[in-house]
């Protein structure tokens, strides 16, 4: 009953771990979460506000495909201001971050086209490339080079059949962030190999020590063949609205375009305003959130020295920390150990990849007393 090209496609393993914790929980379990990457906040009032304004306004009709000019505007000058994008708002459409992924992807992979990521890589890139009839080139980034996707690995993998180099900095599930020569090292490469890059920002904002977000769109002469894609769920803790962006070359704009016209086309409309006030409003809501991200991250790599076995280098953005332990158990074992005797539910390591195993990801975007207790039941119970 099945197509062959979803057969060849596994579930969504950090959908699963948010999905059994739920069934847990509806027991009567106290489970406490750190599954799913999901920021505990609500989202700030002015934007709910805008969404509701636009209701009452009667925006609830079709848009065009691309969405709302006045939010593409913003979301361009944004690119400009805070990563140097050379973009247009032509060049931005609007769809759920996650849509974009998709959507790219399906516009410009062939058959048989190579895609190389890293490996552990957030779930659902290798799946997209599959339903595409692509291939996942998995480059190892290891806890030795703090799990950065570094350019030296990448031009080992690169073959006549490459097609697109795709990453994620700050980094799902490791927290990883590329340093500037990382990004100019691989834009070098798609130059020199006349490749594709997806670039996912979506945790742009989301990253700590002072350090600085660089985006491969603003390298010279990478505009054209980058697509950059981010979004508002982690940002402005919008991740039921889901809504997010992409910034594409006019020809590949184009044939996204065609693909959003003809599965969602077009994302929510009221939802569009409040994204708008998102960005168009104050900033000081986002500045929290990060502040209380690092701090989160601070009291997780405390306790966690703690928990026997348990090891990881600093990360240094996004919401995830991402350590190795030892022992027999497999990752989905281990997390289905904890789940039953700590009644802690995290993600196995090796639902992002071979390398993610024998790895775990903690999303921590979740409250301090639930880090605290969470990881006291781990050391507990491997002790
Ligand atoms: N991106 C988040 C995560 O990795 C949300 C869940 C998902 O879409 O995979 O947990």
């Amino acid at each position: 009953m099945i197509a062959e090209r979803v057969k060849r496609v596994q579930e969504s393993g950090t959908m699963k771990m948010k999905e059994l914790a739920g069934q847990k929980k509806a027991e009567g379990k106290k489970i406490i979460s750190f599954t799913v990457g999901e920021p505990d906040f609500d989202t700030p009032k002015h934007i709910v506000e805008a969404a509701k304004k636009a209701l009452d306004e009667g925006k609830t009709r079709y848009l065009d495909a691309p969405g709302l000019m006045p939010l593409r505007e913003a979301i361009a000058k944004r690119a400009k201001d805070d990563n140097g994008i050379p973009c247009e708002p032509s060049n931005v459409l609007i769809t759920p971050t996650k849509q974009a992924i998709f959507e790219t992807i399906m516009a410009t992979v062939n058959e048989g086209d190579e895609v190389i990521m890293p490996d552990p890589a957030w779930v659902t890139y290798e799946p997209c490339v599959q339903l595409a009839g692509g291939k996942a080139v998995p480059v190892t980034a290891s806890d030795e080079d703090q799990f950065r996707f570094l350019p030296e690995k990448v031009a080992e993998k690169i073959t006549p059949k490459t097609r697109m180099i795709l990453f994620n900095s700050p980094s799902n599930p490791c927290g990883a962030v590329e340093t500037k020569e990382d990004i100019k090292g691989l834009a070098d490469l798609a130059k020199d190999h006349n490749l594709l890059v997806l670039s996912d920002e979506v945790y742009e904002k989301i990253i700590f020590d002072g350090l600085k977000h660089y985006s491969i769109a603003a390298e010279p002469g990478m505009m054209d063949r980058t697509i950059t894609i981010s979004g508002f769920s982690k940002t402005y803790a919008m991740t039921g609205w889901r809504m997010g962006w992409l910034i594409a070359p006019k020809p590949i704009f184009k044939g996204i375009n065609k693909i959003q016209q003809h599965s969602i086309t077009h994302a929510v409309s009221f939802a569009q305003y409040g994204a708008l006030a998102a960005l168009t409003g104050p900033q000081e809501p986002v500045q929290m959130m990060v502040k209380e991200f690092e701090e989160r991250r601070n009291l997780v790599m405390k306790l966690m020295k703690d928990i026997p076995s348990f090891s990881c280098d600093t990360p240094k953005g996004a919401f995830y920390v991402f350590p190795k332990y030892e022992g027999k158990m497999n990752s989905e074992e281990m997390a289905l150990y904890l789940m039953d005797k700590a009644e802690v539910a995290l993600t196995g390591g090796a639902s992002f990849g071979k390398a993610g195993e024998k790895h775990l990801r903690i999303s921590y975007a979740t409250g301090k007393k639930n880090i605290e207790d969470g990881l006291e039941r781990i050391r507990k119970v491997l002790e």
